[in-house]
């Protein structure tokens, strides 16, 4: 199958993007590495009457520093993000987005907005509890990225808004572990474990529609508990489903190993 016509906006500023969108009542998309979207298109599940490209506005791929942690740029290529050095946490979740391809032209922004229970990047966020920066024809405002991502494929977005940038705070100890079949596929289960500010932050992806925030897990690492305590607590905090690709009980079990490897890595990382 094609794509359904559509009108093709090339937004020269972030101004010019959000008119754009509020020209269109609802009926546009904004297109940026395109690597979700396109396929989309392509089997009609969405049919935008307009599609708005930001790729040539200026200052969207910046990754700069930013009080305790940097901003990273809706337009950054995951690519780009595995390999700056700025963020290691950030640069190590980046290299396990797909493969080459999807990482050379994929986005920051598109993955957040895109909101993919199974991607990297709202895994992160959700640990370093990232701020994400809107724009509208109404102004700007800022979404703890908590707040943000609210059921698969779901987010807060308004229909004229899109996101410019994201700051990621930078962690004192992180770990990163996701386990997925094969390299380059999506997470079944992907954990995030970052200390910021001297308290452990765990997020857990692929165990529902949104990142899940593992609580009571992170204060018993706080307090020092053993890794058996806390991987118990985060499997308690989970209630995945069951689908073709694991069933509920499956990444219960593999929650419980990869919280256990982000923790276990982190401390050999802080040692190194
Ligand atoms: C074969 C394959 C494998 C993949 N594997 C993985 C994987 O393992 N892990 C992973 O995380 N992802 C994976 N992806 C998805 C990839 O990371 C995408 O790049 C990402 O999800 C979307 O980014 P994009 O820039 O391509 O967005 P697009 O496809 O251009 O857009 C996606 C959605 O986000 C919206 N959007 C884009 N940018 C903005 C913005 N700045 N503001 C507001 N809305 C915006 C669009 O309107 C659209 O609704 C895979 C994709 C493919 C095709």
């Amino acid at each position: 199958m094609k794509p359904a016509p559509f009108d093709y906006h090339r937004a020269t500023c972030v101004r010019d993007a959000v008119q754009a969108l509020a020209d269109a009542d609802g009926d546009a998309k904004i297109i940026a590495g395109g690597q979700s979207l396109v396929p989309v298109l392509a089997v009609r599940m969405a049919r935008p009457k307009v599609l708005v490209d930001i790729n040539r506005i200026p200052g969207l791929s910046m990754i700069v520093p930013v009080d305790g942690g940097v901003r990273i740029g809706a337009l950054v290529r995951h690519a780009r993000l595995a390999e700056q050095t700025a963020h290691p946490m950030l640069a190590e979740a980046a290299r396990w987005i797909g493969h080459a391809a999807i990482r050379s032209r994929g986005t920051s922004g598109g993955s957040l907005a895109h909101a993919d229970p199974a991607a990297e990047l709202p895994v992160v966020a959700a640990a370093l509890e990232a701020t994400i920066h809107l724009a509208s024809p109404r102004g700007t405002r800022t979404s703890s990225a908590a707040d943000f991502c609210v059921g698969a494929l779901e987010t807060t977005l308004e229909e004229d808004e899109m996101i410019t940038a994201i700051d990621m705070p930078l962690p004192q100890r992180w770990g990163f572990a996701e386990f997925s079949r094969r390299h380059g596929d999506f997470g079944l289960v992907t954990v995030a474990a970052a200390e910021v500010g001297g308290h452990w932050r765990i997020a857990v992806g692929g165990v529902g529609g949104v990142p899940v925030r593992v609580k009571e897990a992170e204060q018993l690492h706080d307090s020092g508990a053993p890794l058996e305590k806390v991987t118990a607590a985060a499997v308690a905090a989970i209630s995945p489903g069951s689908d073709i690709h694991a069933s509920a009980e499956y990444r219960r079990a593999m929650t419980a190993e990869f919280v256990r490897r982000a923790l276990v890595q982190q401390k050999e990382r802080a040692a190194a």
